[in-house]
């Protein structure tokens, strides 16, 4: 198995603590074979709830299966359990932090598509934002207890080994 860090980086406007809203989150990642190099042609998605029966290798279930259409060959990952994602603070605001961590084996994620529902809260008012849902890569709204706009925008995802 192969440790890989999912960084992620965002413009937050006068928000902090950007995370996923629920536990059962559907992540969408790009994935390629690590055996032929092969891409997988679609976005693939994966939640921390869900498994599914692995037939080769140490574990019997896995959080994402895929059998590369190119090699043929079986691939999984799972996510670790002991570590779920990490928000996002305004402290690393247009920078890189490290979000979440999965176990590959046959695979590497390549990419970051961040769709779902979100979660985030304003800087000084601590007001909750529990519907954070990026269209065009974009979230706007506004809180009106600190009287400022708020926004995310500008995500990116980057994968390395952990
Ligand atoms: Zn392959």
């Amino acid at each position: 198995m192969v440790r890989l860090l999912l960084s992620i980086k965002a413009d937050l406007e006068n928000v902090t603590d950007f995370v996923p809203a629920a536990h059962d989150f559907e992540f969408f990642f790009g994935v390629k074979c690590t055996s032929c190099h092969e891409h997988h042609p679609r976005i693939v998605s994966l939640n921390r709830i869900e498994e599914h029966p692995v037939s080769t290798g140490k574990d019997n279930t896995a959080h994402f299966v895929w059998r590369c259409g190119h090699c043929k060959r079986e691939s999984y990952a799972k996510f670790d359990a002991s570590s779920p994602p990490r928000p996002y603070s305004v402290d690393a605001n247009g920078n890189f932090a490290p979000f979440i961590t999965v176990d590959c084996r046959g695979l590497e994620f390549t990419s970051l598509d961040p769709r779902g529902t979100w979660r985030c809260t304003g800087v000084d008012s601590g007001t909750p934002f529990t519907e954070v849902v990026l269209e065009g890569g974009e979230w706007v709204d506004y809180d009106e207890k600190a009287k400022k706009p708020v926004g995310i925008s500008g995500i990116e995802g980057k994968w390395s080994r952990a």
